[in-house]
């Protein structure tokens, strides 16, 4: 008799598991890394070992936390979400006690190696917080649980709880969604401009508070030690990559952000205002919003200098940051053995990394193309917009259709010769025929990943 009821609650809870976790898929803000919180001697688990062994699918997302919803019920009607109110979908909810139990088994059996808590709004948003908090505590203090949890803030959730629940975790994001106060308005009537960045302001003035107390009173509680970080929709609404690109870098700057998240929209059914449901989740635009925010966050650039008011879309052909180049060739080229750390890192092929290899190597002598190979620089396009001691590389024929080429990803440039096309004249505007590339490379990718852009 016992088996057959504790049969039953396993299927249960598993059936809760599939709905909640499938729910939860939508949401790209889960990165693990960032924290610095050591393991303690009478705790399970230690933030830190997520940090460094996070691992990222196919398409780019983290999947080393277990990422699911308290419940997909909600009072909200969000139009973009497959949770809303309106929606029939199977519905589910955890128990906090259920979830604590079930995340603290996949941890010791090595399933995960942190959570990932999200969830639809049940009665109110405090009530919600309320179970969040609950079922974190749990996890916190009854089964001593050390790992990395990044929790979402529930927007409207009153601001002490949001302190709370900020005092458990490693990450909270309070997703900003959609890039405009009209977008919100007519996909999230629910929601408000104003219940968004209350949150994101009160968690960072939380942070800045915390690393006060902790240099006065070094065991002193962290407050979100991983920092915040919010998701926008791609292509649910007409809102450009430019306003996109600026609200982000307004973000980062009004409320230190660690990431901006962007997520192409997958259809999640026939709404009015939005895409139709056989619409293709723009997965090209998602890539160069993310090279984007690597150039705003490391390599110095501003969303004006990538996109302006005329200009307010992405080139699907180029990287944004070698698009910069081709419109700014009186910038180059750049004489590597004086040009400064920011201009090393505008040239198309030079990393963080790169740059800093070169800045050290010519404390001590002046570089050469020879040199710059030993030191592990990739020439294939940044030998276009260098010069090594005045020269620019032996027997390099500088075309603007070698550029070019040399520019685009392996898989444009397949497409470009089966096409039978030339870029004799290396104008952009030629391309304009020319289906944007589908399918990201993979070259693309692990430089958008690392950042090596
Ligand atoms: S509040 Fe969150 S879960 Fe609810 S409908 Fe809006 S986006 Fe979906």
């Amino acid at each position: 008799m016992f088996d057959f009821y504790f049969g039953v609650i396993i299927t249960e809870l598993l059936e809760k598991l599939k709905i909640l976790g499938d729910s939860a898929k939508y949401d790209a803000a889960c990165t693990s890394s960032g924290s610095d919180r050591g393991g303690t001697a009478d705790g399970i688990g230690n933030a830190v070992s997520c940090g460094i062994c996070h691992s990222f699918a196919a398409d780019g997302r983290c999947i080393s936390l277990l990422k699911v919803l308290m419940t997909n019920y909600c009072i909200f009607d969000c139009k973009y979400c497959i949770n809303r109110k309106s929606n029939d979908v199977e519905r589910a909810r955890f128990e906090p006690r259920e979830l604590a139990e079930l995340v603290i088994n996949f941890y010791k059996r090595n399933y995960i190696e942190g959570l990932f808590l999200s969830s639809g709004i049940i009665k109110n948003p405090d009530y919600t917080c309320e179970q969040m908090i609950e079922a974190i505590s749990l996890l916190r203090f009854e089964y001593k649980f050390n790992g990395y949890i990044h929790a979402k803030a529930i927007p409207g959730a009153d601001p002490l709880l949001i302190e709370r629940l900020g005092f458990l975790v490693d990450r909270m994001s309070v997703n900003i969604e959609l890039p405009s106060q009209e977008s919100l308005a007519k996909l999230a009537p629910d929601k408000s401009k104003r219940n968004i960045l209350l949150p994101m302001h009160n968690i960072k003035t939380g942070i800045e508070q915390n690393h006060t107390e902790i240099v006065k009173y070094k065991a002193a509680p962290k407050f979100v030690p991983a920092g915040q970080s919010t998701q926008m929709i791609i292509g649910a609404t007409p809102d450009s990559d430019f306003q996109i690109i600026r609200l982000s870098e307004a973000l980062y700057k009004k409320f230190s952000l660690k990431r901006v998240f962007y997520s192409a929209y997958v259809p999640v059914g026939d709404e009015k205002y939005l895409p139709s449901k056989d619409t293709k989740p723009p997965l090209l635009r998602e890539h160069r919003l993310y090279q984007a925010d690597w150039l705003l966050r490391f390599y110095g650039f501003e969303a004006g200098e990538l996109l302006d008011e005329k200009h307010s879309s992405f080139n699907p052909l180029l990287d944004p940051k070698c698009n910069w180049a081709v419109d700014h060739p009186e910038f180059f080229p750049v004489e590597v053995n004086k040009a400064s750390y920011e201009m090393l890192l505008r040239v198309p092929g030079i990393g963080v990394n790169s740059a800093k290899r070169i800045m050290m190597a010519r404390r001590s002598a002046s570089l050469d193309f020879k040199d710059l190979k030993k030191l592990g620089i990739v020439l294939k396009r940044a030998q276009y917009f260098i010069t090594c001691k005045g020269k620019r590389a032996e027997g390099l024929k500088v075309t603007n259709s070698a550029v070019m080429r040399e520019l685009m990803s392996a898989s444009v440039v397949k497409k470009l010769d089966e096409s039978g096309m030339t870029l004799s004249s290396g104008k952009m505007e030629q391309l304009s025929f020319f289906d944007a590339e589908q399918n990201i490379s993979m070259e693309d990718m692990q430089k958008c990943l690392t950042g090596q852009l």
